[in-house]
């Protein structure tokens, strides 16, 4: 079989389809073995899909049912994802969380959550009284009368948790093929012919982590017997002046539409508000609109009170692959094709533990592991502004470029746009810049540095400033003429 370039597809072991959070957990939880993988995904990016997009929280672990496969992926991947977090350099923050109530039906489902918590083995959990709440965070409304307190929940970067996850992986010897669609899927004696928009891969085993199409990759193979239902959520992000309103996430009391809206820290200093909970007709309608975010807003303001809408610099919105099982679909399908599916929330949290369940599951299916001698399980990235001032002297004095500041909201430096193309999944697009070096994440959302993000991109990979994206295919921002 020939691929494009004329390459032959030649036989691997694992084809990861999808590079979101749980692609890419599978990716570097398979790297530490002696085995061939490839990851593929239809877009430019790691992350580029639900796991950019959501509430950047690590679940303690007290809100899914407990027996599910999701309370077990949930606890023991909020622990991996610590761990992980710590080796890897991703910014996490061991922040707690707070789900609050104001009258008797809030306490009894917060005795419910406690319980399922005690049940999922969450350490830690407590009911507090509502005094006492509002001693550890003081901008909660004198209404609140009890709350649940799970100390051992997180905050994460997700976007960065998913390419720092794959970037090692990288390094460990995954090849990441990016821009390239699975479009058909065959079996053959010994795996799987996968036909896809850049060229043919053949797999012993297929890994489906393609999210809110994983009914349709699953479907290329045989019939799916479950289909994904798009929810989404919508969002604010308020600027920093606004980022230490609360220390900890502080969840509404949850109802059957789900989690609820939240009102949290994030870990780069913004606070996050929402999301919003709305069936969509098609998965990728991230559109946000002002009926929805008045009613997230209002719905927050009920629990934490006196928040300035003024202070919103963002709107966005991230949609869930709903299953409709409640529960992950974590199986293998067919001999050697594994299902990694209707990954909704805590997939984020749980995504460490569902690449340990797989590994398990291709065993148990007589998959042959075999670890390899060296593996690379450690990761240092550049963050000038975390840096003292002897720290940023020697970074400066090796590399001039740490002395230029691109984005000025965040204090970016051209030194750390420079070091993420170096990086062996390199972003190629501004919003790939601003999701591994964070430069446009600040009060004025890449106004500032915008042009010279363009022209460091497009001095990279040698194109016209006409032919930068924004983010997906065809998302030119200086338009007019159209670059190739
Ligand atoms: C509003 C919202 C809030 C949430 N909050 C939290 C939270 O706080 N904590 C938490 O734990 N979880 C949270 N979640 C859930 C979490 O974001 C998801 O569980 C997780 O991101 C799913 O990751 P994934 O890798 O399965 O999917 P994705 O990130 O969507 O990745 C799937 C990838 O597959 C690719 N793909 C699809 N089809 C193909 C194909 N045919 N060929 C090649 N590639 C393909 C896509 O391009 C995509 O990149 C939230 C979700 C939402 C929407």
């Amino acid at each position: 079989m020939l691929r494009r370039g004329g390459r032959r597809a030649f036989m691997i072991d694992v084809l990861i389809i999808g590079c979101g959070i749980v692609g890419a957990a599978a990716a570097y939880e398979l790297s530490r073995y002696n085995l061939k993988i490839t990851a593929i995904d239809r877009l430019n990016d790691i992350a580029g899909e639900t796991t950019r997009a959501n509430s950047g929280l690590i679940h303690a672990g007290f809100d899914p049912v407990p027996g599910t496969v999701m309370a077990k992926l949930n606890v023991r991947g909020s622990r991996l994802a610590n761990e992980l977090c710590e080796k890897l350099d991703v910014p996490y923050k061991r922040t707690g969380a707070f789900v609050v109530g104001f009258d008797e039906n809030d306490r009894a489902t917060i005795k419910r959550l406690y319980r399922y918590g005690i049940e999922n083995n969450v350490p830690e959990l407590e009911i507090i009284s509502g005094e006492k709440a509002r001693e550890l965070e003081p901008r909660l409304s004198p209404e609140v009368i009890c709350a649940l307190n799970a100390p051992t929940a997180a905050i994460v970067s997700p976007w960065d948790f998913a390419i720092a996850l794959a970037e090692t992986a990288a390094l460990n010897g995954v090849k990441f093929s990016l821009n390239t669609e699975a479009t058909g899927i065959k079996p053959f004696d010994g795996g799987y012919l996968v036909a896809t928009s850049n060229g043919e891969f053949k797999a012993r085993a297929i890994v489906n982590a393609a999210g809110l199409y994983a009914d349709n990759v699953h479907g290329f193979l045989k019939k799916a017997d479950f289909e994904i239902i798009p929810s989404r959520g919508q969002y604010y992000l308020l600027d920093k002046s606004a980022g230490s309103t609360v220390s900890r996430t502080v969840f509404q009391c949850p109802d059957e539409s789900g989690k609820g809206v939240v009102v949290t820290p994030t870990v780069h200093g913004n606070l996050l508000i929402g999301p919003s909970s709305e069936g969509v007709d098609c998965c990728g309608d991230v559109a946000t609109d002002q009926q929805t975010l008045e009613h997230v807003w209002k719905t927050a303001l009920k629990f934490v009170p006196g928040m300035d809408m003024r202070e919103s610099i963002r709107n966005f919105a991230g949609v869930r692959a709903v299953a409709g099982i409640g529960d992950f679909i974590i199986r293998e399908a067919a001999k050697g094709f594994y299902d990694l599916a209707g990954i909704k929330s805590p997939g984020l949290s749980a995504a460490p533990a569902i690449a340990e369940e797989l590994i398990c599951l291709m065993e148990a299916s007589g998959f042959k592991f075999s670890l390899k001698d060296e593996f690379t399980d450690r990761r240092r990235v550049v963050r000038f502004r975390d840096l003292d001032g002897p720290g940023r002297s020697e970074a400066i004095r090796l590399n001039p470029a740490y002395g230029r500041i691109v984005c000025r909201c965040e204090s970016i430096t051209e030194g750390e746009i420079l070091e993420a193309f170096n990086s062996p999944v390199p972003p190629v697009t501004v919003d790939g810049i601003k999701r591994r070096c964070h430069a446009g994440m600040g009060r004025c959302q890449g106004g500032f540095c915008l042009p010279r993000v363009i022209e460091l991109i497009a001095k990279q990979f040698d194109l016209a400033p006409q032919a930068v994206l924004k983010d997906r295919k065809g998302s030119y921002i200086i338009t007019g003429v159209k670059g190739e």
